[in-house]
């Protein structure tokens, strides 16, 4: 695919042997989530070389390296996990209330 780009010394070049341009790391957006602080995260996201595009949406810190589980046996797992610990977490605040 052609494409024209400005190179390092600001001249206008042609290329017929290149992929579209990547997109600039300055307009990559920003995580965005919820830090300690209540403000918004301002890191880049983890962003996919391949495709071009943010894996996830998030930064290395918040859960952009994580793809999720991707079996249905790995999904069910943490289902699981998240059962017993919302069991677990119900149960001693109950405890505390009474
Ligand atoms: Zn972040």
């Amino acid at each position: 695919m052609a494409a024209y780009y400005i190179n390092r010394n600001g001249e206008l070049k042609l290329s017929l042997f290149c992929n579209n341009p990547k997109k600039a790391r300055s307009n990559r957006g920003t995580c965005g989530a919820k830090t300690r602080k209540s403000t918004a995260c301002k890191a880049p996201p983890v962003w996919d070389k391949a495709y071009d595009k943010p894996r996830n949406g998030r930064c290395k810190l918040h859960g952009g390296l994580s793809t999720g589980a991707k079996t249905e046996a790995g999904r069910e797992a943490i289902r699981a996990s998240n059962r017993r610990r919302a069991k677990k977490h119900h149960s001693i605040s109950g405890e505390q209330a009474l």
